[in-house]
């Protein structure tokens, strides 16, 4: 029986989770939920799940939770999420979205636990920290990105396995059909019509910018000790094919499937063993496949994210953080398309190049928010 502790229980990657697990009663056991501010969810997945522990981060929410199961611990607070990397668990599913995640997912490394990773923010900000971690203790960061399983598969599950290029594919996200002129007055509501995947809000925007693509190519990098050189991205508009490996001699596999992350994140929980999973089967006849370039003129974030992990030290954190207040911003419409670039471009020049730490990062994030926010006098 594994014993998970799912962090971010209540977002779309949390939910699609407990659908799996679900799906496996004898081989899985919640034993910890934990979520910010969705009160109703939470309340119902404890009383399904029936976890020993349970965290919701907003205290006046948590205070809403009020038929606990016999046996169930609420945490709340800025700890919540720590508190739900419990002592037995034997793996963590880290599903938060955004820098939020970082301090839990270093959390449970350091207490040798291994970690299903949806949250790539976190290797985007402290992957140099969480990876040397992980490689000291010796527990594995299992992608759950759905083209960083792709390469996994594509890899035999071996995550040190030799390959000449990594090719990660790319849906081109809402707007990918829009000119420059278009696309700039476009909103949120029409970005959060993805033409493939349905997500959270804030990764469904950044796949909108293609920001969601440079944080994938940096990624990559930390999780399969790939230089950037190695690592490219290529708009495949049917997302049948999830990523690809190359090697040496020119062979190029790819991993095909629905586009669905419930099979990465049933594989992350049971690889190298692959079970039945409840997505439809692809039939490929008719079907086909493109391949396109990413137009780095109507779409600024990617470069931005991969001369960011380029510039190295704290500035991928920066960059990150920019990107998440801004999208925060435009959800709410204070701001237009392209300020999530300029926004970002902003607070990377203003930057102050720091070592990596757990702290320097905290600081890196808060003040990132900060520049952004004064850029549009908010
Ligand atoms: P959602 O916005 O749907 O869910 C986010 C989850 O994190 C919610 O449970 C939310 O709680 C919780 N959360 C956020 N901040 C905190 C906090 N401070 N303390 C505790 N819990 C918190 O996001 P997604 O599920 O779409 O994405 C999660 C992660 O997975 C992201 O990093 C994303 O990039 C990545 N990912 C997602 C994919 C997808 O298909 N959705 C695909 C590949 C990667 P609450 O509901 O209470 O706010
Ligand atoms: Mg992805």
């Amino acid at each position: 029986m594994i014993k998970i502790a799912l962090l971010g229980s209540t977002g779309s990657i949390g939910r699609q989770t407990l659908e799996v697990i679900k799906n496996y009663p004898d081989r899985f056991k919640v034993v910890s939920l934990a979520a910010n501010s969705n009160a109703e969810l939470l309340e119902k997945q404890i009383n399904e799940f029936k976890p020993h522990t349970a965290a919701l981060t907003d205290p006046e929410r948590a205070a809403l939770i009020t038929a606990l199961p016999v046996g169930t611990s609420l945490y709340t607070g800025d700890k919540a999420l720590i508190h739900a990397v419990t002592a037995d668990c034997d793996v963590v599913v880290a599903a938060v979205s955004g820098f939020a995640g970082l301090e839990s997912v270093i959390y449970a490394v350091n207490r040798g636990k291994d970690v299903a990773l949806a949250n790539k923010e976190t290797l985007v900000a402290g992957g140099e920290i969480v990876m040397r971690l992980a490689e000291e203790k010796g527990v594995r960061i299992i992608p759950i990105d759905s083209e960083h399983s792709a390469i996994f598969q594509c890899l035999n599950f071996d995550r040190k396995a030799a390959y000449r290029r990594i090719i990660l594919t790319c849906s081109g996200g809402a707007f990918r059909d829009y000119t420059k002129e278009e696309i700039k007055n476009l909103k949120a509501a029409d970005a959060l019509r993805h033409p493939n995947w349905l997500m959270g809000k804030k990764i469904t925007i950044d796949c909108a910018t293609l920001l969601n693509k440079g944080l994938e190519v940096i990624e990559a990098c930390y999780l399969y000790g790939a230089p950037i050189e190695k690592v490219e991205a290529i708009v495949h508009r049917e997302s049948l094919i999830h990523s690809m490996v190359e090697f040496d001699d020119g062979a190029i596999m790819a991993q095909i499937g629905y586009p669905s992350m419930k099979l990465p994140i049933q594989l992350a929980l049971t690889y190298p063993e692959r079970l039945k999973c409840d997505v439809p089967i692809i039939d490929l006849a008719g079907k086909k496949m493109t391949f396109e370039p990413i137009d780095d003129d109507r779409f600024p974030c990617f470069k931005l994210a991969i001369n960011a992990y380029k510039a190295g030290y704290n500035y991928p954190c920066a960059m990150n953080a920019a990107n998440e207040e801004a999208v925060k911003l435009y959800l709410e419409n204070k701001i237009g398309f392209y300020d999530i670039a300029a926004a970002i471009e902003y607070a990377l020049s203003k930057t102050v190049k720091t070592e990596v730490s757990e702290e320097s990062l905290k600081e890196t994030d808060k003040i990132s928010r900060l520049f952004v926010r004064q850029k549009y006098g908010l």
